[in-house]
């Protein structure tokens, strides 16, 4: 095994791949700028008699079982001393907008996942003597001294290593997986810690008497294939360690949307009115994570038993819960038949291009912000 990997690392250049991510970064700010709230069960997101969810709570909330995408009143029910803040978007960007400041200050390639986190490829960085531990080192210090925010940073030779890594000693997290050890590190990580490992995979592979990676290791990608489709040859890998996922510096997001396929078709249409409810509560708050970006269409996605997919869209500068019920009506006429997979999401305005903002920036323009 330690002469597979001495053999990989002569032929291709091991990647060095950063992933930080503040540590709950709404929650974060708020107690910077009061620090009143510090130690104070607080969480950011809307208020409970709107219906509002949970976009980010702090360590003490977390205590009494409060975490993200929870309604706003559930959490009040498990935590009735929680202090909730509503979202100031445009502070968060700003603090965002530092911190990317810096992550670039280090390398061209970014790339953004959200207002919090991201990759970084520094495999050709000659700063810091190419230590991705000091490198790591150095971005958490800067954030902290220019922002006052704390972000973990994890290092390994691909993405979905290094975002475990930056998760594995949270908060104020500094992990980082050498490519010598990446081996042993995955030969005992649970399989629920993989990418695309949901609740629904994790459990099936459970059932299967797959566990860690170890077992996942030993069985024939035949049989994935057969229990998990095109994602067994992907469990395969990741288990092997492969992900080849490149940092992806143009990525722009088009669309926000969620979908749930239901273990029993929806037999009517008045069960996917139903059903609407908690997909428009998780892409608010999917929308949150993102700082609310600013909204071009809304569209619901209806897949039926025969696996006959639509989609019907509306112009929209916000989210209208109506208008989704009308979006359904008119897409499920097109099939009338029980339905097993619902989605909704919204279509977003094209970002101004980050070059030029750039150059307003070096021209020391009043003002820089987004519209
Ligand atoms: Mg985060």
């Amino acid at each position: 095994m330690a002469r597979a990997s001495t053999e990989s690392s002569v032929s291709d250049p091991v990647r060095k791949i950063l992933h930080a991510d503040c540590d709950c970064f709404y929650a974060a700010v708020e107690i910077r700028d009061d620090p009143s709230l510090q130690g104070v069960p607080l969480a950011i997101g809307g208020s409970a008699d709107r219906r509002g969810v949970i976009a980010t709570c702090n360590y003490p909330a977390r205590k009494f079982g409060v975490h993200s995408a929870m309604p706003t009143a559930r959490a009040l029910r498990l935590c009735p001393q929680l202090k909730v803040i509503s979202p100031d978007f445009d502070k968060y960007r700003e603090v965002s907008r530092q911190i990317q400041t810096i992550f670039h200050e280090l390398t061209p390639l970014v790339e953004p996942l959200s207002l919090d986190e991201a990759y970084l490829d520094v495999t050709q960085v000659s700063r810091f003597q190419g230590s991705a531990t000091w490198m790591a080192r150095w971005l958490k210090e800067e954030a902290l001294a220019r922002t006052g925010i704390v972000i973990s940073v994890g290092a390994a030779p691909n993405k979905f290593l290094a975002k475990i890594a930056s998760d594995w000693d949270k908060p104020d997290g500094l992990f980082v997986i050498p490519p010598e050890r990446t081996e042993s590190f995955i030969t005992d990580l649970p399989v629920k810690k993989l990418h695309g490992v949901g609740p629904a995979t994790a459990a099936k592979l459970d059932a299967l008497g797959i566990a860690s990676c170890r077992d996942l290791r030993i069985q024939p990608l035949d049989r994935l294939l057969d229990q998990f489709g095109k994602f067994g040859r992907r469990l395969h890998e990741l288990a092997h360690g492969i992900d080849d996922r490149p940092v992806n510096v143009s990525r722009e997001r088009k669309s926000v949307s969620v979908e749930t396929t239901y273990d029993h078709d929806l037999p009517h249409l008045a069960g996917c009115h139903q059903a609407l409810a908690p997909l428009i509560e998780k892409l608010h708050d999917r929308l949150a994570r993102h700082g609310d970006p600013a909204i071009a269409k809304q569209f619901v996605k209806v897949r039926f038993n025969d696996f006959a997919s639509t989609t019907q869209e509306t112009g929209a500068t916000g989210i209208i819960h109506a208008r989704f019920h009308e979006l359904l009506e008119s897409a499920w006429h097109r099939g009338e038949r029980p339905v097993r997979l619902l989605g909704v999401g919204v279509r977003l305005m094209p970002e101004p291009d980050h070059h030029q903002l750039g150059l307003f920036d070096d021209l020391d323009a009043p003002s820089t912000r987004l519209p």
